[in-house]
């Protein structure tokens, strides 16, 4: 039979693993090792490895996944697909499953943005957006509204356009030259940053503030602001106040500028609304931007699909006699149907099984696991929203994630801290018992990163 061992060494040597320096997999004895872990199948919220080890999956799998491995509902969606059809270029052509799914989108966003554009990663969506935005203002005789916005910290994926709007060093440092044009980086809402006396939405006002300031002198030469509403994932679970994207909206009306919401992480109840952004309200409706990026959790965490929506004011920009001025963007996989199958099945269970209502008591549960967490002395700003919870560790340890990773996953549980950022961000179908576990696997981890 097949060992961990042999699927790990074969896999060091033909495999280039992302976000990954490769020495660190192979040697053994270096203080930054790790071990790769080869997985043979999933189930539920847990992931077994080829030696019969489980370990549950604190992170959704770097975020995708929503209910969990080999779920029973989107198996037998694909499998039903699979007999039907697999793929066919979307050009020319439609099927089923992409219609059905950008119905159900724009009726999610109360018919705001009716318009659906297809492609397979988040990165290419955030690229999607700016290349519609761009394009947008160029279309209505204002091309000189080109420079984009975004906010310290912001990540919104690793191809070279997407970096232009990413400031998470280690992503973006080493191919700096290659970025053409650098967005405009703002001052981030981030909670943390509250002054003594200073609540969350004291620092989205003076968030908003910067922007305003900016937008003033700027706006003729701006196409739009992205955002990751409510947290920014990749720079460590950063959390804000829902006031800053209330006043971001009402900014960018007014100095007319798109807002782009960036929803690939925080998107399909990750926040507990379905959006993230219609946490903020005018007049008791949500806000909504002009244009919006999902990805990652919409297939359910089962085949690469992002899509970006938009408005019926950004589509109609582009209709004219003119080729010019449609939007001449594909990829080869545009509009996949078994991807779209899988995004309509995670539709299907939110509805059925009233998700966000469970996820309330889940997040609940989620908060009194780490609770016990609140009073460690070296445990900073312990912090959730939603089905996101997050703390800091005050540690100059430069290998304090990769310890805190090892010693999770000995206690049977995938938790991977993005710097000295520890979070949790189970799939939804976890048990109460589940999430006890990763609590306690939490505490554990931090004792042993930390001796
Ligand atoms: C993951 C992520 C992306 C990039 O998506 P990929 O599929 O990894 O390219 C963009 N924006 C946010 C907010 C993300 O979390």
């Amino acid at each position: 039979m097949t060992q961990n061992s042999d699927w790990l060494a074969r896999s060091q040597q033909a495999v280039w693993h992302p976000c990954t320096q490769m020495q660190h997999h192979a040697r053994t004895g270096d203080p930054a090792h790790l071990p790769l872990i080869p997985i043979a199948r999933g189930e539920g919220p847990w992931l077994i490895d080829f030696d019969g080890r489980r370990y549950l999956d604190g992170i959704s799998s770097w975020w995708t996944n929503l209910f969990g491995h080999a779920n029973p509902r989107i198996n037998a969606a694909l499998r039903d697909q699979l007999d039907t059809l697999e793929h066919v270029m979307l050009a020319g052509f439609t099927h089923q499953p992409v219609v059905e799914l950008s119905e159900r989108l724009a009726a999610l966003t109360d018919h705001q943005l009716g318009h659906a554009f297809y492609a397979s990663d988040g990165a290419s969506a955030t690229e999607i957006a700016l290349k519609m935005s761009f394009h947008y203002w160029r279309n209505v005789g204002r091309p000189e509204k080109s420079g984009f916005l975004c906010l310290a910290g912001s990540y919104h994926g690793e191809t070279v356009g997407a970096l232009a709007v990413t400031d998470v060093a280690i992503f973006k440092d080493a191919y700096a030259p290659l970025v053409r044009r650098a967005a405009h980086i703002l001052p981030s809402p981030d909670a943390r940053l509250a002054e003594p006396g200073e609540t969350a939405a004291d620092v989205a006002r003076r968030a908003a503030a910067a922007l305003e300031a900016y937008l003033a002198s700027h706006a003729g030469q701006t196409a739009a602001l992205i955002v990751e509403p409510l947290v920014q994932g990749a720079a460590g679970m950063v959390m804000y106040d829902p006031e800053y994207l209330r006043l971001a909206r009402q900014l960018c009306d007014r100095y007319e500028i798109h807002l782009i919401c960036d929803e690939i992480a925080v998107g399909c109840g990750r926040t507990g609304t379905f959006f993230a952004h219609e946490q903020a309200d005018i007049d008791g409706r949500p806000i909504r931007p002009d244009l919006m990026c999902l990805s990652k959790g919409i297939s359910g965490g089962y085949l690469p699909l992002s899509i970006v929506l938009a408005s019926d004011r950004i589509y109609a920009a582009f209709l004219d006699d003119s080729v010019a001025r449609a939007f001449l963007h594909s990829h080869s996989y545009t509009g996949n149907p078994l991807a779209c199958r899988a995004g309509l099945a995670t539709l299907d269970i939110f509805a059925s099984d009233d998700v966000l209502t469970v996820n309330r008591a889940k997040a609940a549960k989620i908060a009194a696991a780490l609770a016990p967490l609140a009073e460690h002395p070296k445990v900073r700003h312990l912090r959730q929203r939603g089905m996101i919870a997050a703390f800091d560790v005050l540690t100059d340890d430069p290998y304090f994630s990769r310890r805190f990773y090892r010693a999770a996953l000995d206690a049977g549980a995938l938790l991977r801290p993005i710097g000295n950022t520890v979070y949790l961000m189970p799939p939804y179908i976890v048990s109460d018992d589940d999430i006890a576990a990763l609590g306690l696997a939490a505490q554990r981890a931090l004792e042993l990163a930390l001796a």
